[in-house]
């Protein structure tokens, strides 16, 4: 099948609108409002930011992750990739058009997994953007391995009753609510035996001992949190999916967030090329601008040859999600996943190098780059049980051979030729003399 990522000339029309306003209307934000991305709106910020979503919504560009049916226009994945690549040029871009992680992947699931009831109470005002929620899976002895997970759930009468600690749960402080992955049949293997639960935010027991944050993150940022549930009581129907479900549930939100962030890491690096090839041209040292230097101009080089390829695998993922679907398009998504934080760390360290002494302060944004890719090669899971899983993968569609003597071992290739050719030409390898 043919690989086409091109866009109709209307669509193409929407992105130059989104470009321009990104730049011009929602960019300014982040000085305007720094760290605030997830507060609830005060009186101020909604002044600002409504009339921004209502022109984002007159535009026909609301939450262009979700299919109509959730009040998107199911754009599909390279469309999305196509916009989600500028949307990740600025911090406040994603929650200007109703994309922000991890209320995406939240939405989503709820909108698969969730009863009418369930998504009556929460998945309206996720979609409106008036909420927040929360994922909270990774526990304090490990995130990487689910089997060292031990928050329980117990069926007590009509009720479950949610016992242990999560951490580095996003944006708990501001959530609404919470999606806790507990245990709930220990005596199989946690795949099966974990399920998944809707906790409101002010439920008893609810505890949120300490929020942690990222090295650079804003005061306002909501952080990262330890958070105890403690004989916390939710009734029966506040099981998302089948009880057992529960990795299938963080699985399918998990695959989408991961191609997502790519996608929008694409706008993060080629902000910092934009930014390394302007300081290149305006400063001059020893006799000569920086962009004639050639160790300069391979910063460049290099860079931008990253980007594209990073670009393209990205493109093909979504062109596979839209043609095959998710599932057929794990090993592209993977790839994503594994390349992109290291993407983001090569690019920031060469436009923090070009910048000099000032690319490491807070007037630019790059150390946030450098370190947005240190952090996506742990959240969603690490690079490195990324590379495991794919090279799992991989290696199913391989056989093994003989172990003394490779398929590609010269002498039993020419001796499978004489047998095909060797009553024709002779001798074989028939190499001129
Ligand atoms: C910015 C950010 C946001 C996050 N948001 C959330 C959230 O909202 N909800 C949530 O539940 N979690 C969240 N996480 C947590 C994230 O999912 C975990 O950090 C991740 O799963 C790794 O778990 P860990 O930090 O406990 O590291 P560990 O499990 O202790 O692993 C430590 C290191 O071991 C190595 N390692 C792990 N497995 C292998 C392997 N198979 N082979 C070789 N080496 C390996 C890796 O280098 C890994 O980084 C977030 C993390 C970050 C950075």
């Amino acid at each position: 099948m043919a690989w086409d990522f091109s866009t109709e000339p209307e669509f193409e029309a929407k992105l130059d609108w989104i470009r321009a306003f990104v730049r011009e209307e929602v960019e300014p934000l982040e000085v305007l409002f720094p760290g605030c991305e997830y507060l609830p709106l005060n009186d101020q910020r909604r002044r600002i930011v409504d009339p921004l979503k209502q022109r984002v919504r007159e535009q026909g560009l609301w939450a262009p992750h979700l299919g109509p049916e959730l009040g998107g226009q199911g754009f599909g994945a390279v469309k999305l990739t196509l916009i989600n690549e500028i949307l990740g040029r600025s911090s406040w871009a994603s929650i200007v058009f109703g994309t922000q992680a991890p209320d995406t992947g939240n939405a989503e699931i709820l909108a698969r997994f969730g009863t009418e009831e369930q998504k009556e109470r929460y998945l309206s005002g996720l979609l409106s953007g008036e909420i927040f929620s929360c994922f909270s899976m990774t526990e304090p002895q490990g995130g990487s391995d689910p089997r060292v997970f031990t928050t329980r759930a117990v069926r007590d009468g009509d009720q479950w009753v949610l016992n242990g600690r999560k951490y580095f749960s996003s944006n708990a402080s501001v959530a609404s609510f919470f999606i806790v992955v507990a245990i709930t049949d220990p005596d199989v293997p946690v795949h099966a035996g974990a399920s998944t639960f809707l906790v409101p935010a002010d439920t008893p027991g609810l505890v949120i001992e300490a929020t942690h944050h990222l090295v650079g993150a804003h005061q306002h940022d909501p952080g990262h949190s330890l958070v105890r549930y403690d004989d916390v009581r939710v009734p029966a129907e506040a099981i998302l999916g089948e009880a057992g479900q529960g990795f299938l549930v963080a699985q399918s939100r998990l695959a989408g967030g991961r191609i997502h962030h790519a996608m929008r890491s694409i706008g993060v690096a080629q902000r910092a090329i934009d930014m390394m090839a302007r300081r290149a041209k305006s400063r001059f040292t020893q006799g000569s601008a920086l962009a004639d230097k050639q160790l300069v101009q391979s910063f460049i080089a290099e860079s931008y040859a990253e980007l594209l390829s990073f670009r393209l695998t990205v493109l093909h993922a979504a062109w596979l999600i839209d043609t095959a679907g998710e599932r057929a398009a794990r090993a592209e998504i993977g790839a994503c996943k594994i390349m992109l934080p290291q993407l983001l760390k090569s690019i920031g360290l060469r436009a923090i190098q070009v910048h000099g002494a000032m690319g490491l302060t807070e007037q630019l944004p790059l150390t946030n780059m450098l370190l947005g890719g240190v952090a996506l090669g742990l959240a969603d899971g690490p690079t490195e049980a990324h590379k495991v899983n794919l090279a799992r993968l991989l290696l199913k569609g391989y056989e093994a051979e003989d172990p003394e003597w490779p398929s590609e071992f010269l002498d039993n290739r020419i001796a499978a030729a004489r047998a095909k050719y060797g009553d024709r030409v002779d001798p074989i390898p028939a190499v001129p003399t």
